[in-house]
């Protein structure tokens, strides 16, 4: 029996499982369709918990271990059909409220985590840019000294949150070096002069949040509102990057539990040639392999939160979250893509679930470090000259 196979791991994901059914359900294919954005189920789920679960008791949050979060998250994301709203709330936890929790100076932080938590502010990740995707060093964005402030030029583009957003954790060079200590990371309010939120992109997948480009036209931002200390930026990318790594990661956890059970039914029952499909052994292979990719996902995302709960440091343990992130995406995919075969003509249709969690699926492999890159990172500390 593993550590976190134990009954309070259970009754969190089961609690959050029931939430997700009995709040989370309905009307997603046309949600699907529309990529609409609801601030009203945001507002829902601040209110069952699941935005204050990693915040300190001392400002309202609720402060549980990383493997109980990552059991709500399975749970709620098995319950909840729609994985571009467990998406976003995922990269709201990991990328904006940690960040804040661990980088922020006090004053920041009371001032924004509970708004955070609560749901009546929500915030965007500003990172990747036209010129700078992978290779952080590319990035265009700058910030230049001015008194007490920083005045902010620059343009993010394809971010999670933007249409909307209130405010935004923003990346800019602050020297033109191409160096590690380069980039500095600020917390923004869109309302500031010369701040706007730019265009909207389309997604295939993750439909339901809505992704943008964020734009600072001379924004003056005060010195204090520097996250990480001034050339800190790639700590703090390290640092988030990390935790979607380890923790959102988990989003892909109830696609699989549900789609499992649902093409062990349909191999079990969809008679073809006068057998069901799963006597057929292509079938049954897949669905041994599908079994194989969700159980061990679930394995290499509960031991990385047991080892992060019991107080490892996400540096400690960069290596297993670039691991997790990389061994879970492409397994989620290749499990879709079985799903999706089970299924056949049915699978394919718009109205059909295992199509909308097969185009969420494809973007893990791109999203908070590409699967190229998370090699490179993994033989990186291997010693590798990458
Ligand atoms: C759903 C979703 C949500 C996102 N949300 C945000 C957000 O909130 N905030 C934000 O800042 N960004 C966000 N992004 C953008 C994401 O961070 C970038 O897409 C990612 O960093 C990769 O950059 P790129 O797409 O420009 O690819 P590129 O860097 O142009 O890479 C293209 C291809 O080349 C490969 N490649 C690049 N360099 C190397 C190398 N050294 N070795 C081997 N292969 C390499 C890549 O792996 C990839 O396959 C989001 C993306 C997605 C899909």
């Amino acid at each position: 029996m593993q550590p976190w196979e134990n009954p309070e791991i259970d009754a969190m994901k089961g609690k959050y499982h029931q939430l997700a059914l009995d709040y989370f359900s309905g009307d997603f294919t046309e949600r699907d369709k529309t990529g609409d954005f609801s601030l009203q189920r945001w507002k829902k789920a601040a209110e069952i918990g699941l935005l204050s679960m990693m915040m300190p008791a001392s400002l309202g949050g609720m402060e549980v271990p990383v493997t109980h979060v990552v059991a709500a998250f399975e749970g709620f994301g098995e319950g909840c059909r729609d994985g571009g709203f467990v998406y976003a709330l995922g990269n709201q936890l990991c990328g904006i409220q940690l960040t804040i929790k661990q980088f922020a100076d006090e004053a920041l932080k009371e001032k924004y985590l509970p708004e955070l938590m609560n749901g009546n502010r929500l915030a965007a990740y500003g990172f990747t840019e036209e010129t700078s995707g992978s290779d952080a060093y590319s990035m265009q964005t700058t910030a230049t000294e001015e008194g007490d402030n920083y005045r902010i030029n620059g343009r993010k583009c394809y971010i999670t949150n933007a249409p909307y957003a209130d405010s935004a954790i923003v990346f800019a060079k602050t020297s033109a070096a191409r160096s590690p200590f380069s980039l500095t990371a600020f917390l923004v309010d869109m309302n500031n002069e010369g701040a706007s939120h730019g265009r909207e992109f389309e997604k295939i997948g993750l439909r339901t949040v809505r992704m943008g480009e964020l734009v600072f036209d001379n924004v003056l931002v005060p010195k204090s509102n520097i996250l990480g200390g001034k050339g800190g930026g790639l700590r703090v990318l390290a640092e988030s990057t990390g935790w979607e790594r380890a923790v959102l990661i988990s989003s892909a956890l109830g696609p699989m539990n549900r789609g499992l059970k649902a093409c062990i039914e349909r191999a079990k029952t969809r008679n073809q040639f006068d057998k069901p499909i799963g006597a057929y052994q292509q079938i049954s292979s897949k669905i041994a392999d599908m079994v194989m990719r969700q159980r061990l996902s679930r394995q290499v995302i509960y031991d990385l939160a047991s080892k992060l709960s019991s107080g490892k440091s996400m540096h400690t343990c960069a290596q297993d979250a670039a691991i997790a992130k990389l061994f879970v995406s492409d397994n989620f995919i290749r499990f879709e893509m079985d799903a999706m075969q089970i299924f056949g003509v049915r699978g394919y249709l718009l109205e059909s679930f295992i199509n909308r969690d097969l185009r969420d699926s494809l973007s893990f492999n791109i999203w908070s470090g590409t699967s190229e890159t998370l090699r490179n990172t993994i033989a990186k500390l291997e010693g590798l000259p990458v």
